[in-house]
C-alpha cells in the first residue's frame, strides 16, 4: 500500500498547484496588461524611426479572406510627417497596432475607387478624430469620384458621430473634426506623366496614370531626404508605372499569382461555383503576375521590390515564396513579400532596413 501513497501525493500537490497556477494567471495577465498599456498607448513609430522615408505596411490584403492580411494599407511616414495610401478594411487597427498616431495623419491618398481599398476609411476617420480630439476632417485625397464616396461615408457615420460628440462633449470631439473631406484631381492621361499633389517641407508626393481598366487608377511617387518610394496600386503590367518608378529606391507592387489564381478557379468549377470561378478568370486581367512586377523592377531599376495585395490569399505559410520566386526570375535585386506590421526604412543616410512593428 506505501507504493501508492507518494503518486498520490504528487498528483495531489501537482492539481494543487496547477489550481492555484490558474487562479494566478489572472492576476499576472492583468499586471503584464497594465504594462502592455502603457507602452501602447505612448508608443509613436514615427519619433521612434531615423530620418528618412519609411513604408509601413498596414495592409497587405485584397478583397479574399485572409485573416492575417488587412485590406490594403500603406502608410509612408517622410521624416515625422505620416500619409496613408488606400485604407482597406482592417487599417485602421493595424495603424493602431503599428503605433502610428492616426491624429498625425495628414492625408489619405487613395489609388482607386475599389471598395476593398477604401472601405477601411471610416474607422480610420474616426480614428484620426478621437485620436487627438481633430478639429478637421481627416483629407482624402484622390482621383475624380472621391468626393462622392466620402460624402457617402460621411452621411452614413453622421448619426454616430452625433453620439460620441454628444457624449464626449465638444472639447474631447470636435463636431467639426468628424468624417472626411475630400481633394479631387484629374489624373494625367500620358504615361509616365506626372501630377504633384504636395510639394513642401521637403516632400514631394506626385500621382500618375496605371492600368486598371474599368477602374480609373493611378500610382504614387514618394520623395523625401533624397530617398523614394513608388506604389503601383492595382494595375496590370504598366508602362507608366516603369516610367515613374525610374530610380526608386523602393517599389511597392500588387501581386496575383497565375498559378495559385488558377487553382482557385479549378476548386471553384469542382465545387459548382461558376460565377466565383468567372471572377477568377477575370481578376487576370488587370492585376500583375510576379513575373511582370520584377520586369518592372528591372526596367525601372528600382533598389528593392516590396510584394503586397497578394492575390489570391496567402492561408499557408511559404505560399508567399511562389510570389518571391517568380519575381526573382525577371529582377535581382532585394525582394520583400510583405506581412501586415512591417516597415521598410530608407534612412536620409542610406541603406535599407526591415523591420516588424506589429504590437499586441
Ligand atoms: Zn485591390
Ligand atoms: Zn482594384
Amino acid at each position: 500500500m506505501r507504493g501508492w501513497i507518494w503518486p498520490l501525493a504528487i498528483v495531489a500537490i501537482l492539481a494543487g498547484a496547477a489550481a492555484a497556477a490558474f487562479h494566478f494567471r489572472a492576476d499576472i495577465a492583468t499586471s503584464l496588461v497594465a504594462r502592455a498599456a502603457q507602452s501602447g498607448l505612448s508608443a509613436n513609430l514615427p519619433r521612434s524611426l531615423p530620418d528618412g522615408l519609411h513604408a509601413a505596411f498596414c495592409g497587405t490584403g485584397s478583397p479574399l479572406p485572409d485573416r492575417s492580411r488587412a485590406g490594403p494599407c500603406l502608410t509612408v511616414i517622410a521624416g515625422e510627417r505620416v500619409f496613408v495610401f488606400d485604407a482597406g478594411e482592417g487599417a485602421a487597427e493595424t495603424i493602431s497596432l503599428m503605433g502610428i498616431p492616426q491624429g498625425d495623419i495628414e492625408a489619405v491618398f487613395l489609388t482607386h475607387l475599389h471598395s476593398d481599398h477604401f472601405d477601411g476609411l471610416a474607422p480610420l476617420a474616426l480614428q484620426h478624430w478621437a485620436a487627438a480630439s481633430a478639429t478637421q476632417p481627416m483629407l482624402v485625397v484622390g482621383p475624380t469620384g472621391t468626393l462622392r464616396v466620402t460624402a457617402g461615408l460621411n452621411e452614413a457615420y453622421g448619426i454616430d458621430s452625433s453620439y460620441r460628440a454628444a457624449h464626449h462633449g465638444p472639447e474631447i470631439m470636435p463636431p467639426g473634426g468628424a468624417g472626411m473631406r475630400a481633394q479631387e484631381f484629374t489624373i494625367p492621361a500620358a504615361d509616365g506623366e506626372m501630377i504633384t499633389l504636395v510639394d513642401d517641407g521637403g516632400v514631394r508626393i506626385l500621382a500618375f496614370r496605371v492600368d486598371h481598366a474599368p477602374a480609373d487608377a493611378v500610382g504614387y511617387r514618394i520623395e523625401y531626404g533624397g530617398r523614394s518610394i513608388v506604389i503601383s496600386g492595382d494595375t496590370a503590367r504598366s508602362q507608366s508605372l516603369a516610367m515613374a518608378a525610374q530610380g526608386a529606391d523602393l517599389l511597392v507592387h500588387e501581386v496575383i499569382a497565375p498559378e495559385l489564381d488558377r487553382i482557385m478557379h479549378d476548386a471553384a468549377d469542382a465545387s459548382g461555383r461558376e460565377n466565383v470561378a468567372v471572377i477568377f478568370t477575370d481578376i487576370m486581367d488587370y492585376h500583375t503576375s510576379p513575373e511582370d512586377a520584377g520586369a518592372v523592377a528591372a526596367e525601372a531599376q528600382v533598389g528593392a521590390l516590396a510584394l503586397t495585395h497578394f492575390l489570391p490569399q496567402t492561408p499557408i505559410p511559404g505560399l508567399v515564396e511562389v510570389f518571391v520566386r517568380d519575381a526573382r526570375r525577371t529582377y535581382d535585386g532585394p525582394i520583400y513579400a510583405m506581412r501586415d506590421g512591417d516597415v521598410i526604412s530608407l534612412p536620409s543616410a542610406g541603406g535599407i532596413r526591415r523591420s516588424h512593428q506589429l504590437r499586441f
